[in-house]
Order: C-alpha cells, then sequence, then structure tokens
C-alpha cells in the first residue's frame, strides 16, 4: 500500500473520552507527518448503546480538538458510507466468501445451548472455547434445523485460518509500538462474525471497512491486541494485504486504576464545560505517550506533527496527571490573546450582568484578573464584586477587618475625600498614594488602610489590582459600597 490512510473508528455509546482523543491525535499526527489521509469512522452496530448525541458529541469534540478529518459521515469520501450502520448491506457478502472459502460455518446453537457449553467449562474449571458443533453439519443437517425455524449465525473458523497461514499454531505480528507480539489463537474458539439477526460483529465488521477503506496503519488502544489477531487471520482468508498495527498503551489514573469517572472529567466536552482550553487540552494529551524530542513539552498540534515518529512512542501506560494538565492549562491561558479570553470566559460569567460593563471595563477587568486563572472556570468566583450595586461581605472579612477601628477611620476618610477624586486609574493612583501617606503619619500601614478600602469594596481581603478595580467600578459604586460598610 503506497498511501498512508489511518482511522479512528469510535463507537458512539458515549462522549469522546480522552483515551479516543488520544488515539485520534496520533493517527493524525501520523496522516499529517506521511502526508496521508485521517478517516473518521463512526462504529454504530450496537444499536441499543448508540445515540445521536453522542455522535454529535464526538464531531464537536474532534473539531474543537483540531482533528479535523479528510474523511468522514458528513464530509464523505471515496469509500463511504462512513456510519456501520449504513453499511449493513455490505458484510454480508464477505460472509458468504468465507464460508465458500471454507473458513467460516453457520452455527445453529441457540443461546440456551452455548449457555450450556459455558456452565460445563466453568465448574470444569476451564477457559470457554466453543465446542464447535456446528462446523461439519451436513447440508441436510442444517436444513433440518432451518425448517424448524432456526436463523443460523456465522463463526470464522479460528484453526482452519490459522493452519492455513501459520501452520505452527502460533500468530505473530511486528506491532508499530510494542514491537513483535505473538499468540496461540487456538484459545480465542470460533467466534462469530454475523449474528443470526444478521448484523455483523464488531472484529468482522471491522476488517471489512478498514479494507474497502483501504486503511494502511491501525493505531488504537492495546486493549484489542486479542482482537488484533483475530483480524489478521480474518484478511488473510479473505485473501486481502493485512494492513500495520501499532497499539498504544493504556491512560491510567494517577492511582493507575482505569482512567474513570470518579478521577475527574473524562470527556473532552466535560473538561471544555470546566473550562480547559482545547489547545492545553490536545497538547497535553500528546504527551500521554510521546516525548518531544526537545523537551520543550508546551508544543502547539503543528509543531509536534513535525517531530512525531510512531516508533518513539512509548509502549508503556501513560498517567493522566491532573496537576500537570492544570499547569499546562494555566500556561494556555497565558499564552492568549486579551480577545480571545475575554471570549471565552463569557460562558463563565453566565450569572454576571457583564452589560453593567462597557467593553474597556470588562477588558480591564479580564486583564486584572487572568494571572492566576488555571482552568476558565475559576473567573466565576474572582469576579462578584465587579457587579452589583453593593457586595457580599465575607463574615470573617466584617468582624476581622471593617469592624476594626482603623479601618472605620479609613473608610470614613476615604468616603469624605474620594467624593471630589477623578476615578480614572492614573488619578487613583496618586490620590491614594497620598492617602495612604496622611495614614501612614499616624502610624497605620499603607497595607493597613488598603485593606480597609478592598473589605469594603470587594468583601474580601485579596483580589485583583486595587486601583484598577476601583477605576472599573467608578465613583459611584465605590463610595456606596464604602458608607454601607461604615457604621
Ligand atoms: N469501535 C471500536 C472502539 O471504539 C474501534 C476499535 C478499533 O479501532 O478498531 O473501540
Amino acid at each position: 500500500m503506497s498511501e498512508v490512510r489511518v482511522r479512528i473508528a469510535p463507537s458512539p455509546s458515549g462522549n469522546l473520552h480522552v483515551g479516543t482523543a488520544r488515539t485520534a491525535l496520533f493517527n493524525y499526527l501520523f496522516a499529517k507527518k506521511n502526508n496521508g489521509k485521517f478517516v473518521l469512522r463512526i462504529e454504530d452496530t450496537d444499536a441499543e448503546r448508540t445515540s445521536q448525541a453522542y455522535i454529535d458529541n464526538i464531531f464537536d469534540s474532534l473539531k474543537a480538538l483540531g482533528l479535523n478529518w479528510d474523511e468522514g459521515p458528513d464530509v464523505g469520501g471515496e469509500y463511504g458510507p462512513y456510519t456501520q450502520s449504513e453499511r449493513f448491506d455490505i458484510y454480508p457478502k464477505y460472509a458468504q466468501i468465507l464460508l465458500e472459502k471454507g473458513f467460516a460455518y453457520e452455527c445453529f446453537c441457540t443461546p440456551e445451548e452455548l449457555e450450556q457449553e459455558k456452565e460445563v467449562a466453568t465448574a470444569n474449571k476451564q477457559a470457554y472455547v466453543y465446542s464447535k458443533k456446528c462446523e461439519n453439519l451436513t447440508e441436510e443437517e442444517k436444513a433440518q434445523l432451518r425448517a424448524e425455524g432456526r436463523k443460523p449465525a456465522i463463526r470464522f473458523n479460528i484453526a482452519k485460518a490459522q493452519k492455513a497461514f501459520h501452520p505452527t499454531s502460533e500468530l505473530a505480528f511486528d506491532d508499530l509500538v510494542k514491537g513483535e507480539l505473538k499468540q496461540n489463537t487456538d484459545l480465542f474458539g470460533d467466534f462469530v462474525i454475523m449474528k443470526s439477526n444478521g448484523a455483523p460483529t464488531y472484529n468482522f465488521a471491522v476488517v471489512i471497512d478498514d479494507m474497502l477503506m483501504k486503511i494502511s496503519h491501525i493505531i488504537r488502544g492495546e486493549d484489542h491486541i486479542s482482537n488484533t489477531f483475530k483480524q489478521i487471520l480474518i484478511y488473510e482468508a479473505l485473501g486481502a494485504e493485512v494492513p500495520k498495527f501499532g497499539h498504544l498503551g493504556m491512560i491510567l489514573a494517577p492511582d493507575r486504576s482505569k482512567l474513570s469517572k470518579r478521577h475527574g472529567a473524562t470527556a473532552v466536552s466535560e473538561f471544555v464545560e470546566k473550562g480547559y482550553l482545547t489547545d492545553a487540552l490536545i497538547n497535553f494529551v500528546a504527551l500521554l505517550g510521546w516525548s518531544p524530542s526537545d523537551g520543550e513539552e508546551i508544543k502547539p498540534v503543528d509543531a509536534i506533527a513535525q517531530d512525531f515518529r510512531i516508533g518513539e512512542i512509548s509502549s508503556s501506560n501513560s498517567i493522566f496527571e491532573y496537576d500537570k494538565l492544570n499547569w499546562m492549562n494555566s500556561h494556555y491561558i497565558k499564552m492568549l490573546d486579551i480577545e480571545t479570553l475575554k471570549e471565552k470566559l463569557k460562558p463563565f460569567l453566565a450569572k454576571y450582568d457583564l452589560s453593567e460593563l462597557n467593553d474597556a471595563q470588562y477588558t480591564r477587568m479580564v486583564e486584572i484578573t487572568r494571572e492566576p486563572l488555571t482552568i476558565l472556570s475559576d473567573i466565576t468566583d474572582a469576579v462578584p464584586y465587579f457587579f452589583g450595586e453593593t457586595v457580599e461581605i465575607e463574615p470573617e472579612v466584617q468582624t476581622e477587618v471593617l469592624d476594626t477601628e482603623v479601618s472605620q477611620d479609613v473608610l470614613k476618610a476615604f468616603a469624605e475625600q474620594a467624593k471630589g477624586w477623578e476615578f480614572d486609574e492614573e488619578n487613583l493612583h496618586e490620590k491614594l498614594e497620598v492617602f495612604r501617606g496622611e495614614f501612614k503619619e499616624k502610624g497605620i500601614k499603607p497595607k493597613q488602610t488598603m485593606w480597609a478600602i478592598r473589605a469594603a469594596v470587594t468583601g474580601r481581603t485579596r483580589g485583583a489590582d486595587m486601583t484598577a478595580t476601583l477605576a472599573i467600578l467608578g465613583k459611584d459604586k465605590v463610595l456606596k459600597r464604602v458608607e454601607k460598610a461604615i457604621k
């Protein structure tokens, strides 16, 4: 195969998981690096677990991450349709070929019969493999079973394919990430490729689709390794060229268990809702298995694509360090230009009436509050005092700051003097300098003076630059709040 063609083939049984995002990214990078094509295929054969909302989520998340596909359900392409449920008429044809070649056979066993086989295996403490009871049914026997109303499933004949293509009973392939992988296929059992209801199973549909879509390299999670052995035999049985495979280590939570909801967000859209930037997320996810040759971890996807080599992907598991993601996200927030940041913060300011601030005021508010943001949603609790006429005073701020005699003196003097001030930042800066000086002469530290003002105006003892805050709020609001704090 000359052209590099890779794919991501999510099953829409949930929102796009960060693990799938990483697999998609590595495929995307591999395609970019090799001037290849990146294909999106939706594997929705399991109708019960599939929903349109998940499909939309997968599309939106991949797009938000910048992982745009060259061919897929929405953009089409030469090898469509790219949604498995629209391909159901394709699979029986290939199952028929396998039947004719003797690499598959019809199985009439009922669920009850199969259950019984499993129970026997369990009782004998043996791993269950199908008994092959239906392997050699005669045409008469099959006709008889059909007449009884039984509908057959189709099973792949592992031993036949194994013997035909790998007489040693061991199957080996050279994994792009993990090196040589081997397996004795005796233990697989003849698995179903077409269910009795006519639906293909995953292992069969995926081979037919990858084959017809001319996928050259299959890069996916190592949880699929045992499937790969089965799939290789199907390719061979069909006389098709076997693609190259690369299996990525798993992504584990910091406690080394499987990453799940109890550790925090796991879907890309959840991270976005929490205020993670997709640029940070994709950069972070790239580092789960890949490391930059120059050691510089903050790298946009384009730069990663230049540096990416599939053979250098770590074959071991990666730990999803939420702390590291936070660090990276705060870094990406710092790199945003102010206009972009203003837009991105808006969803997290929905509980405030943004129309209270004009554009210049909003810009200034973002400028003075952006520094400590780790995730965009941190803004919500950082800015309540920029909105509303009055302000909520934290209880300890009331007792420990506002109720003191010193603070009361400061606030009375401030209320008196500030009446005559212009509330632009430059002027406030000068006036406050003088104001603090006056109190310093009375033995009050400048810090204490400012504390009193901050407490009255913001209800807090810590926050954004005070002069800028006063200027944004304007004289009316500031004086109202200060008067209110005076006993
Ligand atoms: N639909 C499968 C999954 O989501 C695809 C696996 C594969 O890449 O072959 O796990």
